[in-house]
């Protein structure tokens, strides 16, 4: 009965922010800019590949939105984490702390350096990863030898940690600033969802030692397929430089390289695309916090279920909305998935735990009970911009 109740109320919610059409996506990209234009002046010039003036612009423009002194694009998030990694010095054997709740992307990084996930513990008041909890475990299993910290465990180096601003809510960074100083561990911040979102004042991905963002199709702004590394740090900047650029060095005509790199520089085509999409980030942001107040006051009065908002003292950019069924049901979950997804409307449960996924199965973790209820208790619902806007169809 409390599963009808609940579906058929979520329902009924649903519906009253988003009258209309379907089916509607969980997220769209929206291209009412000066994308066309962009794109054919690449076509127009042959500047299509990694080379060519959109790609600095959109670093540009980049670095004027964060504030982050320096932005190097990439072809993806997934190689900007890559990258990020190894410039933050995680080598084969080394541990990197990292949230169970969280997408593949950066698990997966941490394996491409021949690095170990291990896995940390969600907080229900962020959906990131808890300082607290994770301070008190680190206590327990890590100790600083020879000016590295090593999981005693394992034997094995934890070189760095990766917070995660899940679905764009912004992580309690500043806790994991003070305990990557206390065990002398890197601050890797994977920003991917969380452009336009802020810290306190400051932008998400400006904190640790380097950030990463994603501009996929599915992201806030979209280059097709893209990624930023970010950074305060110039040598850091520059060495990201090189190494996405095959490590080539600058000679006129010479082909020659200085030690192995990779081809993942951002292609100029779709830095014209982020730079006609960065353009009109305000409006997008703007779009998707009104959807958010909407479905904060369609859910208000919805029994069992809650709109997650925003952390105190942080601006989020409500890339994904979540619904948060009161206590853990993957019996109601799973009606609720099933009658949105036939019904036209597109939802999403959150990532299955990277814990329980074949590959990570045997790595490292702590007790991970609260992403296990979260997983257990989330709804992504359909967040594009276009939906938060008074003509949104
Ligand atoms: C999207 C995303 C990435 C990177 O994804 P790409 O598709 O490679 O651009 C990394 N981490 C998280 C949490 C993401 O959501």
């Amino acid at each position: 009965m409390e599963q009808l109740t609940i579906v058929s109320e979520v329902m009924a919610a649903l519906g009253r922010v988003l009258p209309g059409r379907r089916p509607i996506a969980l997220h769209e990209p929206e291209f009412g800019g000066n994308e066309w234009q962009y794109v054919k002046n690449c076509l127009d010039s042959g500047w299509v590949s990694s080379a060519g003036d959109y790609i600095s612009r959109f670093e540009h423009l980049l670095q004027d939105f964060t504030g982050a002194p320096h932005a190097v694009a990439v072809v993806n998030g997934t190689a900007a984490l890559h990258m990020a990694l190894l410039l933050a010095g995680v080598r084969p054997g080394d541990e990197v702390l990292t949230p169970s709740l969280c997408f593949v992307a950066t698990a997966n990084a941490i394996s491409y350096c021949g690095g170990i996930p291990h896995f940390i513990e969600s907080d229900s008041s962020t959906l990131g990863a808890g300082p607290a909890v994770l301070g008190e475990y680190l206590n327990d299993i890590a100790r600083i030898s020879g000016g590295v910290c090593v999981n005693h465990n394992t034997g094995r180096p934890l070189r760095a940690m990766i917070p995660m601003h899940t679905f764009g809510h912004p992580v309690a960074i500043e806790g994991f600033l003070e305990l990557c100083e206390r065990f002398r561990l890197a601050l890797v911040e994977d920003a991917a969802e969380s452009l336009g979102s802020y810290y306190g004042e400051r932008h998400t991905g400006t904190f640790g030692l380097l950030g990463t963002l994603s501009f996929n199709g599915n992201k806030i702004v979209t280059t097709g397929g893209g990624g930023a590394i970010l950074t305060s740090d110039s040598a850091l900047a520059a060495q990201a430089r090189h190494l996405t650029t095959t490590a080539k060095t600058n000679h006129r005509w010479t082909f020659s390289h200085d030690q192995v790199g990779y081809n993942y520089r951002m292609p100029n085509i779709n830095a014209a695309l982020g730079c006609a999409q960065i353009e009109q980030i305000a409006g997008f942001l703007d779009a998707k916090r009104r959807l958010a107040a909407r479905y904060h006051q369609a859910f208000a009065s919805v029994s069992g279920a809650t709109l997650f908002s925003e952390p105190p003292g942080c601006r989020s950019n409500y890339w994904l909305n979540v619904l948060l069924l009161d206590h853990p049901s993957e019996t109601i979950l799973d009606a609720l998935l099933q009658t949105t997804n036939e019904e036209g409307v597109m939802t999403r449960p959150a990532w299955k735990l990277m814990h329980q996924l074949p590959m990570y199965a045997s790595c490292p973790r702590m007790p991970l009970p609260v992403a296990e209820g979260l997983s257990a208790r989330l709804l992504n619902l359909p967040s594009s911009a276009v939906l938060g806007r008074d003509d949104g169809e």
